[in-house]
């Protein structure tokens, strides 16, 4: 363990708090995941990235192996059961396949797996007695087959969010439902027909409500009190405020979660970036375009997680550049052992981010290549070694320096090497240069090394306009 001070703001108290875990041999962390019935949208991805770069703080400063990160995948949801009618596919298929490509979008924009990903559907008995607990504690009461909990019975409802119960109602479209004794009640068990998900309870077959799944699944994996709880600013309310009244009436001995945090939204000219605004695209879409996982996420801790973000072409551009200029300094260079221990400060300053990304540049202008490999390392960007698309392709008469499956045009462009080769070796010195700036004008860049010409090959090179020198 290190001397760093760690400090995060903690919603629940709106202020920056020093972090103290329950227990350093065992921080732990839970964070709200998908709901798995379509692709993943970029402004999913923001959640996933910061409390990503949250656990490798904690892992560093803690110790891999003392840090417990839950994040959930929510496989049952009226979303998916809509999903499964209109495409004639079976629930579980749809949720294999979501989560699978869940897992392999986030893979790829460089999260690390959590310690555990619990799906809701294996732990409805942990629902179910969680639920029958808040029953027998005066919480909840049971009303035409649904199971709901009574707000007014827990004083300190809303406490998260700051807003007083009367003011919810006022703010909120909270849905007014015959069998609720008060329209703030939510539910944490509803009847299934015939046809849609269910398990036997005893109030009859049915299914969990959405906010049950956390406090049930937190409590199983990680006790009635823990450390961090995360999630999208979106959550806080409904979501989270319900989380907390179930959990502490369900466990009053415990604290539930100590602190609670959460990422401002991704947006999309000015407004958040949803499903339901239809202003979304996946991450899929961008990995599909050419868009590195690895940008992605530079672009990502470019703006502090408390920051609603934009993201834009531009940024990805310029992200790309600086990580090509990086990924050309640490490629074959071996990592440095030692922690850059400002560069830990600054992200145990409430995660900045920002700042880490600030003293980045700062290594790569003053420092060494060693201690820049391990800086991206310890941000979560895979080795120069392990990427590609920085690296700029050599083509020679003989064949190339490049490895990988990208098509290298050698047959196009040798025969302008061999067309050059022969005009220096006439002497024709005057079209041999001609020659030369017309491949430059393209963007090979010609030179003669001791084995004969060599073209140095873009990753974006179009062959095609090799047909205008022909
Ligand atoms: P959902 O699948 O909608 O329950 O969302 C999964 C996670 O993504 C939650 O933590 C949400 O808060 C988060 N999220 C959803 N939309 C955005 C957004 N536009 N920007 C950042 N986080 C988001
Ligand atoms: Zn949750």
């Amino acid at each position: 363990m290190t001397a760093t001070e760690l400090k995060l703001t903690n919603t629940k108290t709106r202020r920056k708090e020093v972090f103290t875990p329950i227990d350093p041999d065992n921080v732990r962390m839970y964070v709200c995941g998908p709901t798995v019935y379509d692709r993943a949208h970029l402004g999913n991805a923001r959640p996933a990235v910061v409390f990503d770069m949250l656990f490798r703080v904690l892992r560093e400063v803690y110790g891999p192996e003392h840090v417990t990160y839950v994040r959930n995948i929510t496989d049952v949801d009226d979303k998916i059961n809509a999903r499964a009618a209109e495409t004639g596919r079976s629930i579980r298929e749809i949720t294999d396949e979501t989560t699978g490509w869940y897992l392999e979008d986030m893979a790829a924009l460089g999260t690390l797996p959590p310690t555990h990903v619990p799906r809701a559907t294996e732990y409805i008995p942990q629902m179910v007695a969680m639920i029958e607990t808040l029953i027998a504690r005066g919480h909840a009461y049971v009303a035409e087959g649904h199971v709901l909990f009574d707000v007014r019975s827990y004083g300190a409802y809303g406490a998260l969010s700051g807003r007083s119960v009367d003011d919810m109602i006022a703010g909120a479209r909270v849905e007014v439902a015959p069998y609720k004794r008060d329209p703030m009640d939510f539910v944490l068990w509803k009847p299934s027909e015939a046809g849609l998900p269910g398990w036997d309870s005893p109030w009859g077959r049915g299914r969990p409500g959405w906010h049950i799944e956390c406090s049930a699944m937190s409590h199983e994996l990680l006790g009635e009190s823990f450390d961090i709880h995360g999630g999208g600013n979106d959550l806080q309310f409904p979501h989270h405020e319900n989380e907390i009244a179930q959990s502490c009436c369900a466990h009053p001995e415990g604290g539930f979660a100590k602190v609670w945090m959460h990422n401002e939204m991704l947006q999309v000219e000015g407004k958040k970036m949803s499903k339901s605004l239809g202003n979304f695209f996946t991450v899929r879409d961008l990995l599909d375009q050419g868009v590195p996982g690895e940008v992605i996420r530079f672009v990502f801790l470019g703006t502090h997680y408390s920051k609603p973000m934009d993201w834009t072409e531009k940024k990805a551009e310029e992200a790309k550049k600086t990580l090509a200029g990086w990924y050309n300094l640490t490629d074959g260079v071996r990592a440095m052992k030692r922690v850059d221990q400002e560069l830990l400060e600054v992200l145990c300053d409430d995660l900045n981010s920002p700042a880490a990304i600030a003293r980045l540049h700062e290594i790569a202008r003053r420092g060494t290549a060693e201690q820049l490999k391990w800086a991206l390392t310890f941000l979560g960007f895979p080795e120069a070694e392990k990427v590609n698309w920085f690296r700029d392709f050599h083509v020679t008469l003989t064949g190339t320096a490049a490895e990988g499956d990208t098509p290298l045009y050698v047959d196009e462009i040798t025969p302008f090497l061999r067309k050059w080769q022969k005009l220096r070796m006439e002497k024709n010195y005057e079209a041999a240069d001609d020659l030369k700036a017309k491949l430059e004008a393209v963007g090979l860049k010609i030179s003669n090394f001791r084995d004969g010409p060599v073209a140095k090959v873009p990753r974006d090179f179009d062959p095609k306009c090799l047909k205008v020198l022909l």
